[in-house]
């Protein structure tokens, strides 16, 4: 039996993970800082660590008879654009640690196989419009943020540790990324569970307010997606960074009018202040796809599935606050 170690395994891309490890018949070890809120128990073995402390990264992958036949690094210090914005030194200061110190444990202790999770925030700004970009025109290096600064200095660590010690180390660029089972509520949630949540809680034909002008172009990829181009990229003979998304690009209050069409509800938007993020993206997808994987859920379909969920934790709350 092939044994996998999820790092991140308390949150939201980490526990879909460990779930299709299972199910593909893998013995999992989940570790994260704190457990998973909705699937506790959803590995096989969960340890509770701080990834910044080098011993626990050592811990973490130390396992009977050795090491893992492969590690999926997941854990980070991160959330939404207002979390982006707004915790920029915890960011480049934790999870920088939890890279530095897993990459070097991992290479040391013989780790075959080892997945890192990037961002398509290490890309520049652009404009509505502009040519798909490829991997490789991240650089000349200008992110918009810190966040995606720490994701292009992690990046370069595992490729240096490739490069070393021979570990075969695999990376994705993920696009936004949302289903049920995620951040949805307190400060870190992304857009698609913030618009879900936000339209949750108003009655038919109230409004909800959104960050800017709503022009800001994205694309969404639902997590069972993402998963799947997880694990195809980790197991392929692709070296380098690989962009992993979903091809259909909206603005942001097509979100939104998008998430109120699968509540069933009439809205109108107000347009606020608040951390926007950069104009617009458009990444070329031609390495994830040469390995046959492409999105399987647009965004009305993930929202379909993802909506109801927000909606039912919603409920909930109120229901506990009364
Ligand atoms: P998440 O916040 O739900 O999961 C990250 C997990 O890391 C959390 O459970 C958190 O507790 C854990 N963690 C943080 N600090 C830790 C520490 N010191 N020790 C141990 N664990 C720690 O986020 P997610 O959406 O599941 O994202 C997973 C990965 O994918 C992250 O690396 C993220 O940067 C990347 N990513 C996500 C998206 C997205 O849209 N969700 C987009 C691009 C990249």
């Amino acid at each position: 039996m092939k044994r996998a170690l999820v790092c991140g395994a308390g949150g939201f891309i980490g526990m879909h993970l460990v779930k299709k490890l299972r199910g593909l018949g893998y013995w999992v070890r989940g570790v994260d800082i704190k457990r998973h809120e909705w699937s506790p128990d959803g590995a096989d073995q969960f340890l509770q660590l701080d990834l910044r402390v080098e011993a626990n990264c050592g811990a973490a992958l130390t396992v009977e008879g050795g090491t893992f036949d492969e590690v999926y690094q997941l854990a980070a210090d991160m959330g939404g654009m207002g979390f982006i914005h707004s915790a920029e030194t915890e960011i480049m200061h934790n999870s920088a640690l939890i890279n530095i110190y897993m990459t070097d444990q991992a290479a040391r202790l013989g780790v075959p196989r080892y997945f890192f999770s990037s961002s398509v925030c290490v890309y520049r700004d652009m404009q509505p419009g502009e040519p798909e970009m490829t991997e490789a025109e991240a650089v000349p290096a200008h992110p918009d943020n810190e966040y995606g600064w720490e994701k292009l200095y992690s990046e370069r660590i595992a490729e240096a540790y490739e490069r070393r010690y021979g570990m075969q180390v695999r990376i994705a660029r993920f696009q936004n990324c949302y289903g049920p089972e995620g951040t949805w509520t307190g400060g870190r949630e992304k857009a698609p569970a913030a618009m879900c949540r936000k339209i949750a809680e108003i009655d038919d034909g109230g409004t909800i307010d959104v960050w800017g002008d709503g022009s800001a172009v994205r694309s969404y990829t639902y997590v069972s997606d993402m998963v799947d181009g997880i694990y195809a990229l980790t197991h392929s003979e692709l070296h380098g960074a690989v962009n992993i998304g979903c091809p259909q690009y909206v603005t942001v209050d097509e979100l939104a009018v998008a998430a109120a069409k699968v509540a069933g509800k009439r809205i109108a938007i107000r347009h606020v202040d608040g951390p926007v993020g950069v104009h617009s993206r458009n990444f070329s997808n031609a390495r994830i796809y040469s390995l046959g994987w492409t999105a399987q859920v647009d965004l009305e379909a993930g929202l379909a599935r993802t909506y109801p969920w927000i909606d039912a934790q919603v409920k909930a709350a109120r229901a506990a606050s009364r």
